[in-house]
């Protein structure tokens, strides 16, 4: 069975083939050869998915799934949220968007956080969701530079160390984003 993954990142795309039984081919948005950004103008994170896998549907009536992802903070009402990505606004850079949240959280006690990943399925007619969460907290300061986004700042609970001050391998075992993959792959996996 075909399944369009919504990215044009192919890395992510072959992650999750090598965990989908051999009848799956995943496939990703240039395959289709679609090119463009798919609408996110969704308030939240479970709708940007939602609407990313929608749209696939709608324009090409295929068998797909979506992913979108936040970090969630406490004190700043669950913000940036769906916003992580250009929290800074027209200067948004990794750099620039975990200043802003450093900035915003000066002297406030609460740093509690938390990363979560949405991923949305259309089967054969059918919607299912998916949803990976870490907590933790901010940090102070930046600490490590491995990862990518918010790592520097985000230490998840029971660690001792942020995202960026880990491998890969060691993030991937648990990070927000292979918890909802694995969900959708258990799935797949058990129903087909
Ligand atoms: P996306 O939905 O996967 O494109 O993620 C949206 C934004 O969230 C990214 O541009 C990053 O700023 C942030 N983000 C997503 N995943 C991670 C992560 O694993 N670590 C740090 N930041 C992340």
């Amino acid at each position: 069975m075909k399944l369009i993954f919504a990215t044009s990142n192919q890395n992510k795309a072959r992650e999750i083939a090598a965990l989908l039984p051999d009848n799956f081919e995943v496939m990703t948005l240039n395959d289709i050869d679609l090119h463009e950004d798919i609408p996110e103008t969704c308030p939240t994170i479970e709708g940007n998915a939602n609407q990313k896998a929608d749209y696939i549907v709608d324009h090409f009536q295929l068998n797909c799934f979506a992913d979108d992802t936040g970090l969630e903070i406490e004190a700043l009402s669950g913000e940036p949220g769906v916003k992580s990505a250009r929290y800074a606004g027209e200067d948004r850079s990794d750099e620039n968007n975990m200043n802003l949240v450093l900035s915003k959280l000066k002297n406030q006690k609460d740093r509690t956080a938390r990363f979560k990943t949405v991923i949305a399925l259309r089967i054969n007619g059918e919607n299912y969701e998916f949803e990976g969460i870490v907590n933790g907290h901010i940090r102070e300061e930046k600490k490590g530079t491995n990862g990518f986004g918010y790592d520097p700042i985000f230490e998840p609970e029971n660690c001792g160390k942020t995202f960026a001050e880990m491998t890969l391998i060691e993030k991937n075992q648990f990070s927000h984003r292979a918890r909802a993959v694995q969900k959708l792959i258990t799935f797949i996996n058990e129903k087909f």
